[in-house]
């Protein structure tokens, strides 16, 4: 695939086992790592001009891709991940800071960023792997705090090349959604911290990640939460009343430290975690009562 103008660079075939938290999914006929927006126009164009199909990736760590793969582009922004500070001013409640992340940093960079800075708010994020543009997405999150709180505003390419600019307001965050019209690519994000002091929000994110680690299985590849929490109950406690912890399909495990979690215990296909899925929804609506929805987006062909 030859592009005008275009800097970035592009792979054929490209196994995207190697860009998911799950280490599952087939291969991608295009994978492109633009490295700034001019790349992206460019990319865009050529795939309208093309009628192909794309697809944004992020880390790939709330993401089930298929055995098939993708047919068609998908875009990964990891070239992309400045992290700054935009501007300071003072309000009531403090000295607040407005910093810029491009949607290819890391979520930990941008943590991390702050906690040097010694700015507050972020706290939550600790622990929550993927990318600013992924977190965005997603509206990442736990109880302590989610990622739309934070937001100031969000700059959006459309499939035609333009910029848009989106407030909090506009971008409608709820739970782990937000709304980004189609097609449309986060660009980076603005989100506004307060002044703290810097062993006081370290204490907090060192406290938050203790407590993620006793939560959550670590060592085998996932996807964290893979269905979203009920109205009812967590999904964890459903899962587990209903006496799914252990279970497995094929390499797939339901986790018996976190029900809400299905780990690759090794070589699992998509299949076997798809078809985990369904016999935990199954027997959670027959034990329960309780629909369960995926949290996990899942792409591509069988
Ligand atoms: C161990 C573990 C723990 C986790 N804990 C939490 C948790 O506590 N809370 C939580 O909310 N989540 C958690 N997650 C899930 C996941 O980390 C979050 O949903 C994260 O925000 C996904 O970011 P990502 O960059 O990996 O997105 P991806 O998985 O790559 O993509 C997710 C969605 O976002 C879209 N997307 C990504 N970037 C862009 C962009 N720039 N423009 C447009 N669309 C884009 C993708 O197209 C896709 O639809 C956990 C995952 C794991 C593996």
């Amino acid at each position: 695939m030859e592009i005008a103008n275009f800097k970035g660079e592009i792979k054929l075939q490209e196994p995207l086992s190697r860009h998911t938290s799950y280490a599952i999914g087939g291969p991608a006929d295009v994978f492109a790592y633009p490295l700034d927006r001019n790349d992206l126009i460019a990319l865009l164009r050529e795939i309208r001009g093309n009628g192909l199909r794309y697809f944004i990736l992020g880390g790939g760590t709330n993401l089930l891709v298929r055995d098939g793969g993708f047919r068609g582009v998908v875009i990964s922004l990891q070239r992309m991940q400045a992290v700054k500070i935009e501007r300071e001013y003072r309000s009531i409640g403090g000295a607040f800071v407005v910093v810029s992340a491009e949607a290819g940093a890391p979520l930990s960079r941008l943590l991390s960023f702050a906690v040097e800075e010694g700015l507050t708010g972020l706290e939550f994020a600790a622990g929550i792997p993927g990318t600013v543009g992924g977190a965005v997405c997603m509206n990442a999150g736990t109880v302590a705090g989610e990622f739309g709180d934070v937001i100031d505003a969000v700059t959006l390419l459309s499939p035609g090349g333009e910029l848009v600019i989106r407030g909090r307001e506009e971008m409608a965050f709820g739970y782990r959604t937000c709304t980004i019209p189609d097609g449309h690519l986060v660009l980076d994000a603005r989100i506004i911290l307060r002044r703290d002091d810097k062993k006081k929000v370290q204490a907090r994110v060192k406290e938050l990640i203790d407590a993620r680690k006793q939560r959550q299985p670590a060592g085998l590849p996932n996807a964290g939460s893979i269905f979203k929490n009920p109205h009812e109950e967590s999904a964890g406690k459903l899962i587990e009343t209903a006496g799914l912890k252990g279970k497995t399909v094929g390499n797939a495990k339901v986790s018996d430290k976190h029900a809400n979690f299905i780990v690759n215990q090794g070589n699992a296909k998509a299949s076997d975690v798809l078809a985990l899925m369904e016999l935990v929804k199954a027997k959670v609506l027959e034990v329960h009562g309780v629909r369960l929805e995926p949290e996990i987006k899942i792409i591509g062909e069988d």
